[in-house]
């Protein structure tokens, strides 16, 4: 058959190439402690992690508290799970030679404390109970695990196309409250190396928040009143929405729910609509469409997605004009929620201490890279092209070079670290550099008045 033929060819042609490819790229593609010493030396971007954890502190400016970096928490998980909590580093070189020479599995980065991490003990001998955290980034953690009633394609940590635009959802869902809803700026995505996202407000206002008004912002974005065994998740109790989740709703989780999600979980094919209809809460609705469906099940659905044709018979029903009670009408969009908000881990935003992982560090069972993800852009990022550790070190062994001096300049990781610092950190400093010089003009006022009273 000529086709086969074709095909014979085809492997051929591609085989050649890819051998010579393997040679040089003859790097297992999964995690590997001694390529992690190569890339802690070749590629981190220690100076810029550096330059982020000291918020414009490590300027000349007569303003700059020196000791803001060394105060602060990081944790190392090396190899065998051995945990090494409250590192904390005098410089930037300190920083790099403790990374570079101990080479963490994870890093951790925990709050600034009001004295330095590694001396609480000596505090705490001298009877002063001091030691206490002061500042730390508003976090967010949000992870596919957490969704695993609404997703057949996988479960547990696995991830795929299918799935992933649940993140997306609460890429875009934050993202715009944090900054339309609390005037906050400086934010920063990054993909958590398997499934997940992690969520970074950094802020001075942000970072100086209490628990109790870390646990007041995350309650914000709390819609489920539920527990594990009711259907009915979300509960909307028939009233308006906060305005909130009603521009959530349009403009982001209605059309990814129907555009993306109906299709791509099946979630009116025959096995799972009984779960859809268990949460309308009127009997001779449900059975109408039980009905309906039961019977467009014998008819061939030829072209049309059966999911998108039951969604709209659905919709139809309860949305219609005879529907006299908000709950149902509200119900459709209760649905869509159950579907497809955001399912924050409330632990993690609602305590100064929680420890969260480093970005640019290198997820142990995938061997990506926890890359920043741009939220304006964040429908285009793709969790199975994100690069590995074996690629970058196979990129740097080809021998690549740019006229930049850094060598991850050549490599994939490149266009993440350009994003980090031209989208992130510098208007980052520069607004930090701003408040210093503020807060330094007002002090000296205050000294002043203080004197000449
Ligand atoms: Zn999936």
């Amino acid at each position: 058959m000529p086709g086969e033929e074709e095909n014979g060819r085809d492997d051929m042609i591609i085989d050649q190439p890819q051998s010579d490819f393997m040679r040089i790229n003859a790097l297992p593609d999964e995690f590997n402690p001694n390529y992690l010493k190569l890339y802690y030396g070749k590629l981190f971007p220690h100076a810029d992690i550096f330059r982020w954890m000291s918020y414009g502190t490590d300027g000349k400016h007569p303003g700059c508290d020196q000791s803001f970096f060394g105060r602060r928490e990081f944790s190392f998980t090396l190899d065998n799970d051995i945990y090494l909590r409250f590192q904390s580093f005098n410089s930037a070189s300190d920083m790099e030679n403790a990374i570079r020479e101990k080479c963490p599995f994870k890093i951790d980065i925990g709050p600034v404390y009001s004295v330095d991490p590694a001396k609480r003990h000596a505090y705490a001998q001298a009877g002063d109970n001091v030691f206490t955290p002061v500042e730390r980034e508003l976090v967010f953690d949000i992870d596919m695990t957490d969704y695993d009633d609404v997703r057949y394609c996988c479960s547990g940590a696995d991830v795929c196309l299918d799935c992933w635009p649940l993140m997306t959802i609460a890429i875009k869902v934050l993202d715009t409250s944090l900054r339309d809803d609390f005037g906050f700026n400086h934010i920063l995505w990054v993909f958590s190396g398997r499934r997940g996202v992690h969520c970074w407000v950094c802020d001075a206002k942000a970072r100086r928040l209490n628990n109790e008004q870390r646990a007041a912002v995350a309650d914000y974005f709390r819609v489920y009143k539920g527990n594990e065994n009711s259907h009915r998740k979300v509960s909307l109790m028939g009233q308006a929405l906060h305005p909130f989740l009603a521009r959530s709703y349009t403009n982001v989780l209605k059309d990814f729910f129907e555009r993306k999600l109906l299709s791509s979980q099946q979630l009116l094919s025959d096995e799972r609509y009984e779960k859809i209809l268990d949460m309308i809460p009127d009997e001779g609705i449900t059975s109408d469409l039980r009905g309906k469906w039961q019977d467009n099940r014998r008819s061939s659905m030829a072209k049309e997605d059966i999911n998108i044709f039951r969604w709209d018979q659905l919709k139809h029903l309860l949305q219609s004009g005879k529907q006299k009670a908000p709950g149902l009408r509200r119900c459709v969009e209760e649905i869509v929620f159950s579907y497809a908000y955001p399912r924050i881990d409330m632990e993690v935003s609602k305590h100064m201490n929680h420890l969260l992982k480093a970005p640019f560090c290198v997820h142990p069972k995938t061997g990506r890279v926890c890359v920043p993800i741009d939220p304006d852009h964040c429908e285009e990022f793709d969790p199975t092209t994100v690069p590995t550790l074996s690629k970058l070190l196979g990129e740097i062994n080809m021998g690549l070079r740019t006229a930049g001096d850094n060598e991850w300049d050549a490599t994939s990781l490149g266009q993440s670290v350009r994003y980090f610092r031209s989208s992130f950190l510098q208007p980052l400093l520069k607004s930090c550099k701003e408040e210093i010089e503020s807060s330094y003009i007002a002090k000296k006022e205050q000294s002043r008045n203080s004197l000449s009273w």
